[in-house]
């Protein structure tokens, strides 16, 4: 089991935008999703993470080692997928696996060939392997994106926004190939798609506008909203009103119509019908009421 510790992390960029504002996470073997608006401070994060760029203050460690100064050592165990993956577009699959294997340290062309051919089968693109990166579509980028960040086995795999213009195959492979790493090393999932963190992470927090705002399990998080969300189906122009009178987590069009669902502590009449709430539901509550930890 590892476990990665981030201790009070401060980022603020040369423009004053404080993007970090004192993020403490502990994160174990496993699957976690980092969940956040867009701007939270999520790819500051994980590119701190992934030593990348400094933050002003605080300290990140991998079990005993310290990221934030012993950066060659975090390197021969990280794998990052970053947001934009920039693919060489004339190289074929194995030409840029191969070069960025060899930047990694893999000098033996034995094991470089075995190793790329195994994270090809791995990541379903051996039949691939000679094709130029340039015709790949969105989700065999994403796989390549996988391959190259797996070279060199890593302990901690850092995902920034992964499954954005994917069609739902794509996605489901793309989290397959995710929930089995887990099963063996960190892999940090950063994403402002709830689904994402709903259908494979076992742990979880909330970011936002730089800050932790809960950290949990997701049956924990949705524990604190239970008996709490209500649902009602309205006119798209009584939205108003019902801001006025409610505390609304979301809106949004539902068969031509409005569906909400609000906050209340007891039945709020109305014909508001109480549902189940999901991680979506907590996902806007938190955002919305930016209420500190639970
Ligand atoms: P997220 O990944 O959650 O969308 P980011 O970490 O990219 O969030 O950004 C957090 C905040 O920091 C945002 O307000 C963003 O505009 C700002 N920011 C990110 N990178 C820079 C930069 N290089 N210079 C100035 N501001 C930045």
């Amino acid at each position: 089991m590892s476990v990665l510790k981030i201790n009070s992390l401060k980022k603020t960029y040369d423009n004053g935008t404080q993007a970090l504002k004192g993020v403490d996470l502990t994160i174990k073997t496993g699957m976690y999703g980092l969940l956040g608006p867009n701007g939270a401070g999520k790819s500051t994060l994980m590119k701190t993470i992934a030593t990348l760029q400094e933050p002003d203050e605080g300290t990140i460690f991998l079990n005993d080692l310290d990221v934030l100064k012993e950066k060659h050592e975090v390197r021969k165990i990280l794998g990052f997928l970053p947001q934009e993956f920039d693919v060489y577009p004339k190289a074929t699959a194995y030409e840029l696996l191969n070069h960025l294997a060899v930047l990694k340290g893999v000098t033996d062309s034995g094991v470089r060939k075995e190793t790329i051919n195994v994270l090809l089968e791995k990541t379903n693109l051996i039949h691939a392997k000679n094709k130029h990166l340039g015709g790949f579509s969105g989700g065999m980028k994403q796989r390549f994106g996988i391959a190259q960040a797996l070279i060199g086995n890593p302990q901690l795999l850092i995902v920034d926004e992964p499954t954005a213009g994917l069609d739902p195959e794509e996605r489901f492979r793309f989290h397959n190939i995710l929930s089995e790493l887990g099963e063996n090393i960190i892999v940090i999932l950063s994403t402002h798609i709830v689904e994402d963190v709903t259908e494979l992470c076992n742990s979880m927090a909330i970011i936002n506008q730089g800050q932790v705002i809960i950290e949990s399990h997701p049956e924990n998080v949705l524990s604190n909203l239970k008996g709490k969300i209500w649902k009602k189906v309205i006119d798209k122009n009584q939205i108003d009103e019902i801001e006025k009178t409610f505390k609304v987590i979301s809106s949004r069009m539902y068969m031509g119509k409005t569906m909400v669902h609000i906050w209340a502590e007891t039945d709020p009449g109305n014909d508001f019908i109480h549902i189940e709430p999901d991680l979506e539901d907590a996902y806007f509550y938190y955002i919305h009421t930016n209420q500190l930890k639970v």
